[in-house]
């Protein structure tokens, strides 16, 4: 109480502006309505002492009226809502002399929140004589309410944490909206931009399109309530970021078509980019930026897959330098490493755009040529030979001349054929190409001849 002004002299409680006309009914009919109602109503001094508590106040708190009145009020109140409650009694002596408050205070029950309508009664010199106020129990509410705020706070923290923005999407009007965050992930402050399906679809990178227009389809229209997808989406500046979508469909028309969805998006991209590095370098020659064993076996199985279905035969060559240990003997090993790199670039080259190349080993390399027959292969492969043999190799003051042995051989159509026996058939065809002299292609048929 200790904001309120200095005391005015007290009056009678009926000289509110409000009270002033005649009471229609009689004050009998008032009484009767205030002391029925279920609110707490009470009159309180200019030092917050009880003149008045109705019957439902008493009752609230566990207290007879008589040992109420004369008391201050505020030993009731929370000790936490004390300092709000005087400044929320303060202004009740300044215009509009009316105040609402939320506050505990101590209840039979213990503590419990209730909402205060408070106003002043004034004399007719506009002084302050009193204060009544009506109060509501408002428990339940608030409680509800202060739950939903911690839940707020919590999943605050975790979307800002996380990195994450939301979104709500309505496919019927085509609206999508984004929070804060969302678009702080790609680069935009809120009111920038309306993010309408063709935006999105233009942003997406074009890669990433058909996959995500796929599932969104199953999500529309095939009953799918979840969605979770990853995909580059370009960012205001330009670049392409890894972003992480999950969302559920919250809305359905009566004939299943997806209505409305609530989603969210993780910015993924260090964790995406350092995957993709790691798959990479899993995958790939360090020295000869060539896929490595483990990545050509991966694309092996996926090609034969393919020419199984259409039955159209893939070939493989493995391709071994001749006699290289005399160049690391005579030029040392960086020289050596040179050479590997310099043949894998001729390697790189020569080759189709839909033939890849891998560093088998050491110093052996296998090309498969994924829809072509023997013949074909032979071709190709001879030529390569050719070109390795006629170019002199300038490494560090060296000119240096390197020829090639290489095994070839062409996948059954058998469903039986097995990727191991289809590069075996290729070993042994390099096995016979190095037996018989070195710097020459052998096929699978000429090694069975052997
Ligand atoms: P052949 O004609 O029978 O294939 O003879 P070769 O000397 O090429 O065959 P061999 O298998 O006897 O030796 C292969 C050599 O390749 C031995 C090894 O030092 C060398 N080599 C393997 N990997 C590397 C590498 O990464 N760098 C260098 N510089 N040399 C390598
Ligand atoms: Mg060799
Ligand atoms: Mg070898």
């Amino acid at each position: 109480m200790d904001q309120r002004p200095p005391r005015q002299p007290p009056t009678s409680g009926k000289a509110s502006p409000e009270s002033n006309a005649p009471l229609p009914g009689g004050e009998e009919h008032y009484r009767l309505l205030v002391e029925q109602q279920n609110d707490l109503v009470v009159k309180v001094d200019n030092e917050g002492r009880f003149l008045y508590v109705n019957p439902g106040y008493c009752s609230t708190f566990g207290k007879r009226e008589e040992d109420l009145i004369g008391q201050r009020f505020m030993a009731l109140v929370h000790p936490d809502d004390q300092a709000q409650t005087d400044a929320a009694i303060a202004s009740l002596y300044h215009p509009p002399h009316r105040c609402y408050l939320e506050q505990r205070a101590l209840t039979q029950e213990g503590w419990r929140w209730f909402g205060w309508s408070d106003v002043a009664v004034l004399d007719e010199r506009g002084e302050v004589t009193a204060i009544i106020g009506v109060g509501r129990d408002i428990h339940d509410r608030k409680v509800a309410e202060l739950q939903l705020l911690q839940t707020q706070r919590m999943l605050d923290l975790a979307l800002e944490a996380g990195g994450i923005g939301t979104y709500t999407a309505n496919f019927s009007t085509g609206q999508v909206c984004p929070d804060q965050r969302y678009l702080a992930q790609i680069g935009y402050q809120p009111g920038e931009i309306v993010i309408t399906d063709e935006w999105w679809r233009a942003n997406v990178h074009p890669e990433d399109l058909a996959a995500f227009a796929e599932q969104t389809g199953q999500v529309i229209h095939g009953g799918v309530d979840d969605f979770t997808a990853e995909y580059r989406f370009r960012h205001r500046d330009g670049r392409w970021i890894w972003l992480q979508d999950h969302a559920r469909v919250y809305e359905r028309s009566p004939d299943g078509i997806a209505v409305a969805v609530s989603g969210l998006r993780i910015d993924i991209h260090r964790r995406k980019e350092a995957e993709l590095r790691l798959a990479y370098h899993a995958d790939h020659d360090p020295l000869t930026g060539l896929l490595n064993r483990r990545g050509m076996w991966h694309v092996i199985r996926g090609i034969q897959a393919q020419g199984q279905r259409g039955h159209r035969p893939n070939a493989i060559a493995i391709l071994d330098l001749d006699f290289f240990k005399r160049v690391n003997d005579t030029y040392g090993h960086l020289v050596g490493d040179q050479l590997l790199q310099e043949v894998a670039m001729v390697l790189r080259a020569s080759t189709r755009e839909s033939d890849w190349v891998a560093r088998w080993g050491g110093e052996e390399f296998l090309i498969l040529m994924p829809d072509t027959n023997v013949a074909q292969a032979r071709n190709f492969i001879e030529r390569l030979r050719q070109q390795i043999e006629a170019a002199p190799f300038l490494i560090r003051e060296h000119s240096l001349r390197i020829t090639v042995s290489a095994g070839l051989a062409s996948s059954h159509l058998e469903e039986h054929d097995s990727h191991e026996a289809f590069v075996s058939r290729a070993d042994m065809a390099l096995y016979a190409a190095k037996k018989a002299g070195r710097n020459r292609v052998c096929t699978e048929t000429e090694a069975d001849q052997d």
